[in-house]
């Protein structure tokens, strides 16, 4: 078999992880490559078993052509959610699917030791058979901290200041560990696996308790000259607002329009309460809105003309063909989407024109979903890991009971 060069199989398994099932043609006119690199990588892939052949489709000229696709089990991650209340852990396969998961509640500011994170990753991993193990290619870690540029992550809800995460996990584990802020993982998994695939200029807006922007402008990450873009919650949205903000302000837009703000908004338009928010839940601040309470209506609203503006502002900088908005606040999406899309009319109507507003479809998995799509995109680009995705599966697979097809498929669900 001809060499094969890291480029093309890399070039080639993107092209079908983000398309999942394609012909020859389209990978050629994906990647760009010249159809000669194209076959010979196409021909490898299919000889160790990372892709397979899924039949074919009868072109108008009556030419067949034949469907590929990443074969779901050549290999696994193992994907982490840090949220504020609680951990996700699970493993997925290689195109993003989770095969196990668990979840671990957390005391809110109480610090997260490095254990309870391996145990966690261990048990997900507890029903792999040995040759399944050794496919195991990663880690990826979407957290809602801040990193520096030496690596070290800040995040007030997990206790951690200026903590060295993956550094502490790679002394603890032998896979390699990426870790990525969340809404950089979430716009991550929107353009991998959701509905930003073909949009090159995307903005994932996570509104939930606080507010932060994952931003993709012509096809590249934003991360800033600090590790700091997205940090769009701290926008000072009203000036003249009495708000307060965890970061010190006053005015930004996540102390208007984040999940504990709004409960704290009503509480305070209902009896004029400054202190806590006494048990109460974000849906029933928006129940009582769909209910027609006045106070409950005053909030959405402030809240609805806050988002506007600050998003008029993201469609100006950026120019997004899509922005996708997710998060707890999500659950009002009835209430609060036809307002947002009001205020933007009002302040950008020319550029809605080409700005599709919409609402994520990952749901609560989004954040490992975008972990595990950060260890495919890094381990496409590691020469080493690129080589044990690419290892033939005749190697690894336990020959005294192979299991292929829907059998194999059984012994990888049972969650
Ligand atoms: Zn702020």
């Amino acid at each position: 078999m001809p060499k094969v060069a890291d480029q093309w199989l890399k070039d080639v398994l993107i092209a079908l992880y983000q398309r999942q099932a394609v012909t020859r043609d389209e990978i050629l006119q994906v990647t760009g490559l010249n159809p000669a690199s194209a076959s010979h990588a196409l021909q490898y892939l299919l000889a160790v078993g990372t892709i397979q052949k899924m039949g074919s489709l009868k072109s108008s000229g009556g030419r067949r052509r034949e469907l590929l696709k990443l074969n779901p089990e050549a290999g696994y991650f193992l994907a982490m959610d840090l949220d504020t209340t609680r951990i996700r852990f699970a493993l997925t396969n290689l195109i993003g699917d989770i095969r196990y998961r668990e979840e671990q509640d957390l005391d809110f500011g109480n610090e997260m030791k490095i254990r309870c994170l391996l145990d966690g990753l261990e048990r997900v991993q507890r029903n792999l058979a040995p040759w399944q193990r050794a496919r195991v290619l990663a880690v990826g870690i979407a957290h809602p901290g801040v990193v520096d540029a030496s690596g070290l992550v800040t995040a007030v809800n997990l206790g951690w200041c200026k903590f060295p995460l993956a550094e502490q996990l790679r002394q603890v584990t032998p896979l390699p560990v990426f870790l990525e802020t969340w809404c950089r993982t979430y716009i991550l998994a929107e353009k991998w696996l959701g509905q930003a695939q073909d949009c090159n200029n995307c903005i994932f807006v996570e509104l939930g308790r606080g507010v932060g922007a994952g931003i993709v402008a012509a096809d590249h990450y934003v991360e800033g000259s600090n590790q700091m873009a997205g940090e769009f919650g701290h926008i000072t949205i009203d000036m003249e607002a009495a708000d307060e903000c965890l970061c010190g302000k006053r005015g930004c837009l996540e102390a208007i329009a984040s999940g504990p703000n709004i409960i704290r908004q009503y509480l305070q338009l209902l009896n004029g309460s400054r202190r806590g928010n006494k048990g109460m839940q974000l849906s029933a601040v928006l129940e009582k809105a769909r209910n027609d309470d006045p106070l409950a209506l005053q909030v959405v609203n402030r809240v609805s003309r806050a988002l506007g503006l600050g998003l008029s502002h993201l469609v100006l900088l950026l120019n997004p063909g899509l922005i996708i908005l997710g998060g707890d606040l999500m659950q009002g999406e009835d209430l609060l989407l036809p307002r947002i899309r009001k205020e933007l009319a009002m302040h950008v109507p020319g550029f809605m024109r080409t700005t599709e507003l919409r609402v994520t479809s990952l749901g609560q998995d989004i954040g490992l979903k975008g972990a595990a799509s950060l260890a495919f995109r890094n381990s496409v680009q590691n020469s080493d890991l690129l080589k044990k995705l690419c290892r033939p599966l005749s190697e690894t697979l336990d020959t005294r009971k192979p299991l292929s097809g829907p059998r194999l498929a059984r012994s990888l669900t049972r969650a």
